[in-house]
Order: structure tokens, then C-alpha cells, then sequence
């Protein structure tokens, strides 16, 4: 083409003109402009260009940035490396459940997960109430028998 049409920056027809060159790839405000300047010449292209892509919609979405999780920092239980499993523990309950004691007596008991907080393994035990006595005294000793530096229980 051998000279672009002139246009005002003030108009309409600009203004669509600008819109159409920029949805065809969503680029920046330099390349909308040079694109529209291949068969248009727009009287301040780069300051309607640079409204056009602030008011465009679809390049707010792709410009956002991704979300993240944020998260607290590890307690220093969590990150124990050379410690043996269960020298930090938590415990939790969960249940009623029915045991059967004897051969027609049916009870309730509560069980006991124990978790390593560095391995994370997993240990259940029934706890026969729950009076704090019989949260400790049982499973704590089991521990305690298996694992001689049971130290952090709660
Ligand atoms: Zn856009």
C-alpha cells in the first residue's frame, strides 16, 4: 500500500481499528502499533494502543500472576533427621469402639493413634478409658518398652 490512511487518535474508527490489531495476538503496546502502522496512520497510535491493552480483558488474565499456598514454616519436630522413629510423637483418639471382653460382655474403648512426626508411621493402641491415667500410662509404657527415648508425647 503506498501511503497508510491517516486517522485521528480521538475517534472511533481508531479506536476499532487499534482493537482489531491488538486481539489478534493480544501483544504488547510496540507491536500494536507497528501492526496498525502497516496500513494505518493513527495520530498517537502508541497512547491508544497502550489504552486498548489496559482495558483489555484477556490480557488481565494473562498478565495475572499464579496464586500461592501459603504455608507456615515446619516446627523443628517435623524436621529431625537422624532421630529414631517415635522420638517425636503425636497422639490423638478416635472411636468409641465396641470390644468384645469375655465371651458375651461387649464394651466401649477409644483407640489411641500415635504418629511420628518425622516418619510419619502410624501406631494404634486401645486405650481401656480415658481418664488421663489410662492415656499415658498404657500406651507409654508399650512405648517406652520398644522404643527407649521416647521423649515428646502429646
Ligand atoms: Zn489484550
Amino acid at each position: 500500500m503506498g501511503h497508510p490512511v491517516l486517522l485521528p487518535q480521538k475517534h472511533h474508527v481508531s479506536k476499532l481499528i487499534t482493537q482489531h490489531y491488538h486481539s489478534r495476538g493480544h501483544n504488547g503496546v510496540a507491536c500494536t502499533a507497528a501492526n496498525v502502522r502497516e496500513k494505518y496512520w493513527i495520530l498517537g497510535v502508541h497512547r491508544l494502543a497502550k489504552t486498548v491493552k489496559y482495558r483489555c480483558v484477556t490480557c488481565k488474565v494473562l498478565a495475572r500472576k499464579a496464586e500461592s499456598q501459603v504455608m507456615a514454616s515446619l516446627p523443628k519436630e517435623r524436621l529431625a533427621p537422624f532421630t529414631p522413629p517415635f522420638f517425636y510423637t503425636s497422639c490423638d483418639y478416635f472411636g468409641p469402639l465396641q470390644v468384645k471382653v469375655g465371651r458375651n460382655k461387649v464394651t466401649k474403648h477409644c483407640g489411641v493413634i500415635f504418629t511420628c512426626l518425622n516418619t510419619r508411621a502410624v501406631h494404634l493402641e486401645l486405650s481401656v478409658d480415658c481418664s488421663t491415667m489410662g492415656v499415658f500410662a498404657g500406651p507409654q509404657a508399650i512405648f517406652c518398652n520398644k522404643r527407649t527415648t521416647c521423649t515428646n508425647t502429646g
